[in-house]
């Protein structure tokens, strides 16, 4: 399709938009009186309107029935979060069985590793990529040495090549083939949080299982971004947090991937409590653990009813529409995203601006700005803006489909335009 940088042709995608009757389920902050426009629904997603019924019920349910809650809620609570695997199976490309949601997402990925990172003296090395978010990389050097190994001589990084800024996939196949047999672990974002590339988390997965490594994905800028396909992948694990594209509120509750080879074994070592073991059996309240038959077995505590009814809430909204739609908005509205910004570009003389996000793409965009800086994002943030800064010189654009409109992309260049010009 020809885009154009008007507002009539912002106006007319949103009207021929099947999903834009989802912005009005969302609340938006206003600056100026108006509502902003959001670029930052991968680091916190916008508020669904019919959460707050979700938070509401529990509340209510627990002032009128209190510990009775547990089983006569409406929703009760001992298996509430059983509610969430089917819907979110549907996002991840997994079985129902495979999911659970529990806890926060580095929490849980040293839960995972306590399964899938089993250091011999052959076998313990590691594979992430360079500058992995700063909470993997926390997690996963503690985690060698915890094992007793020096992080240094343990976690390999796959590089970018000099001049580029994006990972090439041959050359993380190449790394995992020449650590090889001393390859434990293969744990990558699946979607970067910095440039937004999407990794081909199937081919990647593939060669880390035939060196006979475990593979694991974080998929905090993955889930409910790009389509996951995790069982037929033959990840081991994934783990991710539903407060980004998910919607589901600050903080709130994690997601985990476990694929069904590893489900209703009692072999498996794994840090264990009363809710992963069997339903039928729990409040019997025996020494022995039998696992729950799903990923369930990996629960520790109760679920924390307050922080698993928004995520509920967003699953919803997630099932109304489905990942296809919103795959088919997000690459039409990235697409405009990216045509607005190239115009602008060029209105603006000296080129001011660059794309560092490689084709490999979900929602987000990373723009490096040349000598423009802090200034530049400031006066988009009094405009009405919300994006945000990574250093050196970054700001990363993510047009959330549930609730960005395409008037909102053109708006946003205008705005731009200006603060590039009085600068
Ligand atoms: C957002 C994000 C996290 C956040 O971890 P929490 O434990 O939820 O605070 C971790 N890893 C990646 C890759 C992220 O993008």
């Amino acid at each position: 399709m020809q885009f154009e940088n008007t507002l009539a042709f912002a106006k007319k995608l949103d009207a021929k938009d099947p999903l834009r009757k989802y912005r009005q389920e969302f609340h938006f902050p206003k600056i100026n009186g108006k509502d902003v426009i959001y670029f930052t629904g991968n680091s916190l997603g916008l508020q669904p309107k019919r959460t707050k019924n979700y938070v509401d019920e529990v509340m209510k349910d627990w002032a009128e029935l209190a510990v009775e809650g547990h089983f006569y809620a409406k929703k009760p609570w001992w298996d509430y979060h059983e509610r969430l695997a089917e819907p979110l199976a549907k996002v991840v490309g997994a079985k129902a069985k495979e999911i659970s949601v529990m806890n926060t997402l580095t929490v849980n990925l040293h839960l995972l590793m306590v399964s899938f990172y089993r250091p011999s003296t052959k076998r313990y090395k590691i594979i992430c990529e360079e500058k992995a978010f700063p909470s993997d990389q926390y997690m996963l050097q503690s985690q060698a040495r915890f094992h007793g190994l020096n992080p240094n001589d343990t976690i390999f990084e796959v590089k970018k090549r000099s001049g580029e800024h994006f990972w090439r996939t041959e050359d993380i196949i190449e790394k995992i083939n020449e650590v090889g047999e001393e390859l434990a672990l293969v744990l990558i974002g699946g979607v970067n949080y910095y440039n937004g590339q999407v990794m081909d988390m199937e081919t990647i997965t593939k060669a880390g299982k035939a060196v006979g490594a475990n593979v694991g994905w974080d998929l905090a800028h993955g889930v409910g971004n790009v389509e996951l396909k995790l069982h037929d992948w033959n990840a081991d694990f994934a783990a991710w947090c539903s407060y980004k594209y998910m919607n589901s509120g600050p903080g709130n509750a994690s997601g985990i991937f476990v694929h069904e080879r590893y489900l209703g074994r009692k072999d498996i070592p794994r840090f264990e409590g009363w809710w992963g073991t069997k339903k039928e059996t729990r409040f019997l309240m025996r020494p022995e653990f039998e696992p729950m038959e799903n990923a369930d077995a990996w629960q520790l505590s109760n679920a924390p009813i307050l922080s698993v009814a928004p995520y509920l809430a967003s699953l919803e909204l997630f099932e109304e529409v489905g990942m296809p739609m919103l795959i088919e908005k997000r690459n039409a509205i990235v697409a405009y995203l990216e045509f607005v910004l190239k115009e602008i570009d060029a209105e603006v003389a000296e080129s001011t601006f660059e794309i560092i996000t490689p084709k490999d793409r979900g929602c987000q965009l990373s723009v490096f700005l040349h000598g423009q800086g802090k200034p530049l994002f400031n006066y988009l943030m009094e405009n009405g803006v919300i994006t945000d800064w990574r250093e050196p010189n970054v700001i990363r654009l993510a047009p959330a489909p549930f609730y960005c409109s395409f008037e909102d992309m053109y708006r946003f260049g205008q705005i731009l335009k200006e603060g590039i010009l009085n600068k």
